[in-house]
């Protein structure tokens, strides 16, 4: 298994930069993660980016590493995007893409990348389409994680994250060994302000009405591959990496 990746440039912006690594054995791939909140895909993603060696790019964590500093760090505009993503609506476009635009650099990583969480629109997904021709670099496939609407739900209610290194548990399919606790760092246990029931409402009618349609527009360019996200994370992981070895990724 490669070094995990820093990710500060990702997380930061601006002049950050993340420390170096040796250069990756296999060639890098580029992945884009679809599913509704709740499938599993960041897991997934975790798994992924340790076998891979690839940046694992979430445009949730960047809202959430925004979250944790003193207000007065934070842009207007990055406030703003808070209290979207408080209430689980989806923080406008406009917003998202500036960030990304800022973040353009991390889509070159050495390691390849997995973006988790965008494109969540038609018009992300076309900007990231333009911006990879820029950078003369394709997606190798998007990968996507079905599930039915109830074993969402549960799995959302019962999801909690470490407060430092961001490892997600299940209360009840990955409790932690000890309760409230990670297993990695030793670092508190938390359930996401977006994981509560009224919040959850929210984002799944976003999903359904915003993101949806991306399978669509990437079954149209042959890059939609499709999982079944049942079972336990393992069992999904195998499956995607099975996936991608039919798909010869
Ligand atoms: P996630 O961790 O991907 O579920 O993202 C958490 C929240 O951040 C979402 O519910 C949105 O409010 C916001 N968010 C993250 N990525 C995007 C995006 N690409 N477009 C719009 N909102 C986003």
């Amino acid at each position: 298994m490669e070094a995990k990746r820093d990710r500060r440039a990702w997380l930061k912006g601006g002049k950050a930069h993340c420390d170096p690594l040796p250069a990756p054995k296999e060639q890098p791939r580029r992945l884009v993660l679809l599913g509704a909140p709740g499938v599993g895909k960041g897991t997934q993603a975790e798994l992924l980016c340790a076998k891979l060696s690839a940046c694992h790019l979430s445009t949730g964590d960047i809202f959430r590493a925004a979250k944790a500093l003193d207000p007065s760090e934070r842009t207007p505009a990055l406030t703003a995007a808070l209290e979207y993503m408080k209430r689980g609506n989806l923080v406008p476009d406009d917003t998202v893409l500036a960030l990304v635009y800022e973040r353009v650099g991390c889509l070159r990583c050495e390691g390849g990348f997995l973006l988790d969480g965008f494109p969540r629109t038609v018009a992300q997904a076309e900007a990231l389409e333009k911006l990879l021709a820029e950078q003369k670099l394709k997606l190798d496939a998007v990968l996507s994680y079905e599930l039915p609407l109830e074993q969402i739900v549960s799995r959302l209610s019962g999801r909690r994250t470490c407060i430092n290194c961001k490892t997600v548990f299940h209360v009840q399919t990955r409790p932690p060994t000890v309760e409230g606790i990670c297993d990695r760092c030793g670092g508190k246990l938390y359930q996401r302000e977006d994981d509560r029931p009224a919040s959850v409402h929210v984002r799944m009618d976003a999903y359904a009405k915003s993101t949806s349609p991306l399978t669509d527009f990437y079954q149209r360019r042959k890059l939609l591959v499709s999982i079944s996200a049942e079972g336990t994370p393992e069992e999904i992981f195998a499956r995607t990496l099975a996936a991608l070895n039919k798909k010869k990724v």
